[in-house]
């Protein structure tokens, strides 16, 4: 019997994976999604964009206008950040799967936690301000980063 010729890459597993976390999130008009796999290709952490533990849905607004305190930003943890802060196992030399180029809040926390590469789906925020310093980090760190876009997402 011939082996099965269609099995997907890990690109396109780990993309996938990125894609089906991202559906636990909440937040109505973001849903990002994020998975830390080492070198082996085991997968170390998974995350989405949420409120901090311990916080429910409805306790916080998902506004997006409007004073800081009032909107999302001031409270939101991205989904970068939660599969950093979730992994079962250390981060030094992963690779990091996510849905959206990550801002440059999460590029520090994946610089301060040793991932050595980012494989990013959409880069649709790749002019603004926040993504301009988000590679301007990443480059000087020496973290690379390349897109990869899922066959199978919607
Ligand atoms: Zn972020």
């Amino acid at each position: 019997m011939m082996k099965r010729e269609n099995a997907i890459s890990w690109d396109e597993c780990f993309m996938r994976m990125a894609h089906v976390i991202a559906d636990r999130s909440k937040d109505p008009n973001t849903q990002a999604g994020a998975v830390v796999a080492n070198q082996k290709n085991v997968v170390v952490g998974l995350g989405y964009n949420g409120w901090p533990r311990g916080i429910e849905t409805d306790e916080l607004p998902w506004d997006r206008e409007g004073k800081l305190s009032e909107t999302k930003y001031a409270y939101v943890v991205h989904a970068e950040e939660n599969a950093v802060y979730n992994s079962n196992a250390r981060t030094e030399g992963c690779k990091l799967y996510c849905t959206l180029f990550p801002c440059n809040e999460c590029s520090k926390t994946i610089i301060q936690n040793g991932i050595v590469e980012i494989i990013f789906e959409s880069d649709k925020y790749h002019d603004d301000d926040v993504w301009i310093a988000s590679r301007r980090l990443l480059d000087l760190a020496g973290v690379k980063y390349r897109q990869y876009k899922s066959v199978w997402a919607k």
